[in-house]
C-alpha cells in the first residue's frame, strides 16, 4: 500500500486536517478509531467554544475556527455549533480584566448581565461573551469534517498505528495488525498517543468531567443559557459548564474542573488504565459539591463522572511542526484544542502543501517542537 499523505489520529485535529488535505487534492488516508477509549479527548457532546483567552495566540486560533463553523456545517449538513454565549466569572476583577486586551484586539462581542442564569447561579464578577461563543458538540464536529473529507477523496481506516519509520526517503506507517503503508508525508495528529510515535515533549494528565442529570422541564427551559467559565487568579479556567444538553439519557449539564492534584499519565498504559478504570469516580463527590455551590438554584438527579485526558506542551500552545523531512506533528491541545482544531489544521495543511509558513499574523516559532 502506498499513498501521498497519511494522517495518524482521527480525532478533531486529524479529521479537520484530512478534510483540508482532501480539499487541496491530496487524497489522504487517516488512521485511527473515530471514538472511544483508550486515547481520545473529544468523545462527548459538549466543549466550550470562545475567543476570549488570556493567550492572544489561542484567541486568534479560536476566532479563525469559529468564523469557519457555519461553512463546515452547511457544506456537511451536520450541525455542531451552539452559539449560546459564555459567561465568564471570577472571585476578583483581575482575571476578567486580563481578558480585556485580547477582547478589544479581536473585536469580541460582549453582553451584559448573567444571560439568564439570574436566580440560579451564584456568581460574583462576570463578563458575558457573545458572538460565536458557546459550545460545540465534538462528536458532531468530527462527523462534519469526515463527511467533507470523504467527499474530497480522503479514506478513513480505523486501525491503530504501532510506529512510523523512515524508509528510502519516504515513511513507513506500521500498523498494529502487522500491515504497513508507505507514504511520502506523514502527519502525527494522535493527541496523547502522539508521543508514542514521535519524539515530542507532551505531558498527559488525567481529567474528570461530571454529567449532572436534570428533570426534562428544567433541562429544556435552560438549554439556551450561556456556558459558564470560572477563572482562577491566573486566568486558568478552573471550572466550566455547559447549559443542559439533551443526550441519550435525557438532559444533563456537563461540568469540568481542574483537579487540585495533577494526575500525571506517563505512559500509554497509564493513559489506557485511567480511561478504562474507575479512579475518576473519586472526584465525583467534590465536583458535585462544586457544581451545587455554583448553581444553588437547581435540583440535580443522578451525577456521573467520566475520565478524560489533557495533552499539554511546555509552551501551553499546540505543536505544528515538521520534525524531519516529510514527518509532521500536530498535537498538544492543552485543554483548548476542540474549538480551534480546524484553525490549527489549516496552519498544518499549509505547512504540508506549500512547504512553507505563510501566516503573517502567527509566528511559526511558537508552534515548534
Ligand atoms: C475534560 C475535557 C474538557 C475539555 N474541554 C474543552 C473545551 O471546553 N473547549 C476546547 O476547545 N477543548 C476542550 N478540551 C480539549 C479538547 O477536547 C482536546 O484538546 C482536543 O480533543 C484534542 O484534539 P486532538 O485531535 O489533538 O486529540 P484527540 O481528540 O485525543 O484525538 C486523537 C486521536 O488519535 C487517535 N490515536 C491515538 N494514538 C493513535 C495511534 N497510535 N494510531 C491511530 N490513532 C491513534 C485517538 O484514538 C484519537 O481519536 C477538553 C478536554 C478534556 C479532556
Amino acid at each position: 500500500m502506498s499513498r501521498q499523505v497519511a494522517v495518524i489520529g482521527a480525532g478533531l485535529v486529524g479529521a479537520a486536517l484530512s478534510r483540508r488535505l482532501a480539499e487541496a487534492g491530496l487524497e489522504p488516508i487517516c488512521f485511527g478509531p473515530a471514538s472511544g477509549p483508550p486515547y481520545s479527548s473529544h468523545d462527548d457532546s459538549g466543549r466550550i467554544t470562545r475567543i476570549l483567552d488570556a493567550s492572544p495566540t489561542w484567541a486568534t486560533l479560536a476566532k479563525r475556527a469559529i468564523a469557519d463553523y457555519a461553512d463546515v456545517e452547511s457544506r456537511s449538513g451536520v450541525r455542531f455549533h451552539h452559539p449560546v454565549g459564555v459567561l465568564w466569572s471570577a472571585r476578583s476583577p483581575r482575571p476578567l480584566a486580563e481578558l480585556a486586551p485580547v477582547g478589544s484586539m479581536l473585536g469580541v462581542e460582549t453582553g451584559t448581565g448573567l444571560g439568564g442564569w439570574e436566580g440560579i447561579a451564584a456568581l460574583d464578577q462576570t463578563l458575558l461573551e457573545r458572538g460565536g461563543a458557546g459550545y460545540i458538540a465534538p462528536k458532531d464536529m468530527l462527523r462534519a469534517h469526515r463527511v467533507l473529507a470523504e467527499r474530497g477523496g480522503a479514506v478513513f481506516d480505523a486501525r491503530v498505528v504501532r510506529a512510523v519509520e523512515p524508509i528510502d526517503g519516504r515513511w513507513a506507517v506500521r500498523l498494529r495488525d502487522g500491515e504497513s503503508l508507505i507514504a511520502d508525508r506523514v502527519v502525527v495528529a494522535a493527541g496523547a498517543g502522539s508521543r508514542d510515535l514521535v519524539e515530542v515533549e507532551l505531558d498527559v494528565t488525567g481529567e474528570v468531567v461530571i454529567d449532572a442529570r436534570l428533570a426534562a422541564d428544567s433541562g429544556a427551559a435552560l438549554a439556551d443559557l450561556p456556558c459558564i467559565g470560572r477563572l482562577s487568579s491566573e486566568s486558568i479556567v478552573d471550572g466550566y459548564l455547559t447549559p443542559p444538553i439533551h443526550g441519550a439519557g435525557g438532559w444533563s449539564i456537563k461540568f469540568g474542573a481542574e483537579l487540585p492534584e495533577t494526575i500525571t499519565l506517563d505512559t500509554a498504559d497509564t493513559v489506557a488504565e485511567w480511561m478504562s478504570g474507575e479512579a475518576h469516580a473519586e472526584r465525583a463527590t467534590p465536583m458535585a459539591s462544586a457544581l451545587r455551590e455554583l448553581l444553588p438554584g437547581l435540583e440535580f438527579g443522578q451525577i456521573r463522572s467520566r475520565p478524560c485526558i489533557y495533552t499539554r506542551t511546555p509552551t501551553g500552545l499546540p505543536i505544528i511542526d515538521e520534525v524531519e523531512p516529510g514527518l509532521f506533528v500536530v498535537a498538544g491541545g492543552n485543554g483548548r484544542m476542540a474549538k480551534s482544531a480546524d484553525a490549527v489544521a489549516a496552519l498544518a495543511a499549509t505547512l504540508l502543501t506549500e512547504a512553507a509558513w505563510s501566516d503573517t499574523e502567527l509566528d511559526r516559532a511558537q508552534f515548534a517542537v
